[in-house]
């Protein structure tokens, strides 16, 4: 595949652009593939990037069932931080945000990756020791966080209203190198490369069996004929326990709604990303100028990816005592995504009781941030049978209660 540079974009224009190639193939599906990996969303597609790049195997499928990355990867609201508590959680999305670091170079695909800087707020005593602690244990774990008091924070946010009536803001936790990127270069740069390598991108092809001899995986069934394997890699978020189901076996996963929205367009207004968790809201601005909102889950397990007025009322009401100037604004447009939520809100990459089946899910509410590490710690797993970045995410800490507990991190919180 021709590279993208300034050369190209140059030539192009010279000959109305008649000369790009399509960004990745779509191939009839083969027989056989030494690994499926089911669900092209980021996570699907760095597995599959990362296997063949680190380990060489490229003899691989990814299948998708809609079209790669219209999942909850082209659903997010793009935040990316590394400021988790727990030492193997901070490990793994401090190797994702330093991964993304480069990525656009890696993938020869700009993914926009925008370090701007990221705030989560403290507006209760309870917050503020939480976030305190997270970051003396950061800075233990080296990922740069500090303690920032009310008057930097209203330095970093002029937008904001830290004497709210209230919630008063008493301070943040601030992650600098924090961020966002554009969530469908992500799934499209990865695409390119994958396909670049000679894998296989099945769209529109859903999964509808697994099959297995002797408690070994051999292949799938799916809506365009069987096709067998010598490993699989379950990577589909919210569909995680329908495809464990299809294999055998049960995943302490329960899936449910996560909604966000968009503003009208207006000026650059916010130029970092501040999350509102106590008031249960976030909120960062787009390239296009719009404000990018979003709240918390549903209050019930449901497989819908549609929006509800009354998110968008509770949220956007809950955030306009801290962002007063965002009561004028008329909002755009919404939509939904389906989560994959564990009880610790911690992710899950792990072998399974079939040989040869490996899960990775259980990202919830923030597994954006985590794509570059989570598909590199995913391609070891399914190449090797071990990485250290996943193991201590394995399906064995629910049974013996080595819980990765990042409620405070994750559980409203993206
Ligand atoms: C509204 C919202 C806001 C969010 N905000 C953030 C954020 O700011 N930061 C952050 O880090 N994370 C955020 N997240 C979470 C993040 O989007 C997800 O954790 C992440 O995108 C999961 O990626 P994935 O590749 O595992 O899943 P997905 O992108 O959902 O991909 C799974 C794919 O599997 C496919 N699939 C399912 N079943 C089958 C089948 N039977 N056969 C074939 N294919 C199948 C699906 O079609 C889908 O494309 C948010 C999520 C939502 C919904």
């Amino acid at each position: 595949m021709r590279r993208y540079s300034i050369f190209a974009v140059a030539r192009e224009a010279l000959r109305y652009h008649s000369g790009w190639e399509k960004a990745w193939a779509s191939p009839e599906p083969k027989k056989r593939y030494d690994v499926i990996v089911v669900g092209a969303g980021g996570h699907g597609l760095a597995t599959a990037y990362y296997l063949g790049k680190v380990h060489g195997i490229k003899n691989v499928a990814i299948i998708e069932k809609g079209w790669l990355g219209g999942g909850n990867t082209g659903r997010n609201t793009t935040i990316i931080r590394s400021n988790y508590l727990q030492d193997p959680s901070a490990a793994i999305y401090e190797k994702a945000r330093a991964l993304y670091e480069g990525l656009s170079q890696d993938l020869n695909y700009n993914v926009m990756f925008s370090p701007r800087g990221l705030l989560m707020l403290a507006q209760s005593e309870h917050e503020m020791r939480g976030y305190k602690r997270t970051v003396y244990a950061n800075n233990l774990q080296n990922v740069e966080t500090r303690w920032i008091e009310p008057k930097e924070v209203k330095k970093l946010v002029p937008i904001l209203n830290i004497a709210g009536p209230r919630y008063p803001v008493l301070g943040a936790l601030y992650q600098e190198k924090g961020g966002t990127a554009r969530h469908d270069a992500v799934a499209w740069g990865y695409a390119r490369a994958c396909s670049d390598m000679g894998m296989d991108l099945l769209q529109n092809t859903e999964v509808t069996g697994v099959r297995t001899a002797e408690g070994k995986v051999v292949g799938v069934d799916t809506s365009r004929g069987a096709i067998d394997c010598g490993k699989l890699a379950i990577v589909v978020a919210g569909h995680s326990s329908v495809l464990a189901g299809m294999a055998g076996f049960r995943l302490p996963i329960e899936s449910m709604a996560l909604q966000a929205w968009v503003s009208e367009p207006i000026k650059p207004t916010i130029d970092v990303v501040v999350m509102a968790n106590l008031v249960h809201g976030y909120m960062s601005q787009s390239d296009k100028g719009e404000l990018v909102i979003g709240g918390g889950t549903d209050g019930f397990n449901n497989y819908s990816q549609r929006g509800s007025w009354h998110h968008v009322e509770e949220t956007t009401r809950a955030l306009i005592e801290t962002f007063p100037v965002i009561s004028r604004l008329k909002m755009l447009r919404q939509w939904g995504g389906i989560v994959d939520m564990t009880g610790d809100r911690s992710p899950i990459l792990s072998k399974t009781p079939v040989e040869g089946i490996f899960v990775n899910c259980g990202w919830g509410t923030g597994g954006f941030k985590a794509i570059p590490g989570s598909g590199f710690a995913m391609a070891e797993l399914v190449a090797k049978g071990y990485s250290p970045l996943a193991a201590e995410f394995g399906l064995h800490r629910f049974k013996e209660g080595q819980f990765i507990d990042e409620s405070v991190a994750a559980g409203v919180a993206h």
